[in-house]
């Protein structure tokens, strides 16, 4: 039997950033995943990006991460929304909010080598991969689980454990708890493309009759295209040759960027929300993908899963240097009362921008024209839209302000 201060169940982006935000304060964490870490370290066209907002950025600077991710990230200067055939388009600008940068895209493959790297090869960490979580229990002084490693059973104790572990969590079924879901009935179909003309550090988020895209800028030229779709064409859409899928895509696009001229390798990601019904109990936290899924439309799923963990750190800190279990149902519902309006926002604001925008009623399209002029003309409507997007709603943790925890 090993015992710990803290189990993170799930090594995934999020998972790791925990690890980064709690070590070296003496605490004894373990963390079990199920997937070996990839090795591949050189870049290649199809690397998938992630948007991170500039809040995110701000957690992985207090982090000491991004000096290791800056070379890699391009930034987002100007965010242009617009709905294929209407008038109606925003922008925002890194000029109006006083920043160097709204966001920046950094490749998926870079920022789990930086966080797998510098989090969980850390001494003071025992990483258990792979291996897989197989039973929990939550019990008054501490919390026991079951892995298992190759034939082997190991039974870990923790003060604390951490549900990091995904849309389909384990540590969620185990206990057995609840979620809010919905299925879209939609697929993200996601690659990189070349387009003729530079990408000027414009993100683009356009709504179209089959469904919203987006354009996000990389590096050499490249844009991140996450294009949903009616889940039925799927199989078709995936089947198309390179030539007539640019095609399919330029038609919904138009011509901003000129013509496109490369594709790279398609992936499909069915949508679904998934938001549980708590997210803490005795002895149990439940951070990203675990505790929300969201439709990938405003990019915000990660985003807002660093905030959860700069937020389950700081709570843990504090609690501990007054001598507090970190276990504490107490304790651990500082971080739920903290996280649940943005929470609750973000959800909101991803789900109806998901159903509003892949409505093609003709008054439907007007609405959103509407909509759209008047984010535009409405300074606080704009401003909210402004805020969400760059992760900065609600009580900032310290991390995010550029402090230390
Ligand atoms: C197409 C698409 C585009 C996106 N773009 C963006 C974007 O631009 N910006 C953004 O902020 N977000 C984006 N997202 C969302 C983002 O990818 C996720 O929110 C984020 O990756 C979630 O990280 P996570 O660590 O919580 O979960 P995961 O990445 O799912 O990690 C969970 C980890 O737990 C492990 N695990 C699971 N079960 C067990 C078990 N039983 N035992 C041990 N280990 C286990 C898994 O192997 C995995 O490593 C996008 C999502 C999609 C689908």
């Amino acid at each position: 039997m090993h015992s710990y201060d803290i189990l993170i169940v799930g090594g995934g982006l999020v998972g790791a950033s925990l690890v980064r935000a709690l070590q070296g304060r003496g605490l004894r964490i373990a963390v079990v995943e199920a997937v070996q870490f990839e090795t591949r370290t050189e870049a290649g066209y199809d690397d998938r990006a992630i948007a991170l907002a500039h809040g995110t950025q701000r957690i992985f600077d207090s982090l000491d991460l991004w000096g290791d991710l800056e070379d890699d990230a391009t930034p987002i200067h100007h965010i242009h929304v617009s709905d294929r055939g209407h008038c109606g388009f925003t922008r925002m600008d890194r000029e109006e909010e006083g920043l160097t940068a709204l966001g920046y895209v950094v490749p998926a493959r870079v920022l789990g080598q930086v966080l797998g790297n510098v989090a969980l090869s850390a001494e003071g960490v025992d990483l258990y991969c792979p291996a897989t979580l197989a039973d929990l229990n939550l019990e008054a002084e501490f919390a026991t689980a079951t892995l298992v490693r190759d034939d082997e059973t190991l039974i870990l104790t923790a003060r604390l454990v951490v549900a990091a572990d995904g849309a389909g969590s384990a540590v969620r079924d185990r206990l057995g708890i609840a979620v809010t879901e919905r299925d879209y009935g939609q697929t993200a179909v996601i690659a990189n493309i070349t387009p003729q003309l530079p990408h000027r550090h414009v993100a683009f988020e356009r709504f179209t009759d089959t469904g919203p895209m987006a354009l996000l800028p990389m590096s050499a030229g490249r844009c991140a295209v996450v294009w949903t779709v009616d889940s039925r064409e799927t199989g078709e859409v995936m089947g198309l040759s390179d030539g007539e899928f640019l095609c399919r895509l330029q038609e919904r696009f138009g011509y901003r960027l000129g013509r496109f001229e490369r594709v790279g390798r398609r992936q499909a990601y069915p949508l679904r929300l998934v938001k549980a019904k708590e997210s803490v109990r005795h002895r149990l936290a439940l951070v990203g993908n675990a505790a929300h899924t969201l439709h990938p439309i405003a990019g915000q799923g990660f985003n807002l899963g660093v905030r959860d963990i700069a937020v389950l750190a700081e709570v843990l800190v504090d609690a501990m240097s007054e001598g507090d279990d970190p276990g504490e149902l107490a304790v651990l519902s500082r971080y739920d009362a903290w996280r649940r309006a943005d929470h609750r926002q973000v959800t909101a604001f991803t789900d109806g921008m998901a159903r509003l925008f892949t409505v093609s009623l003709p008054a439907m399209g007007m609405a959103r024209a509407a909509g759209m002029l008047a984010l535009d003309l409405l300074p606080p409507a704009k401003r909210l839209l402004t805020r969400l997007t760059m992760g900065r709603s609600g009580r900032i943790p310290r991390l995010a302000r550029g402090l230390p925890l």
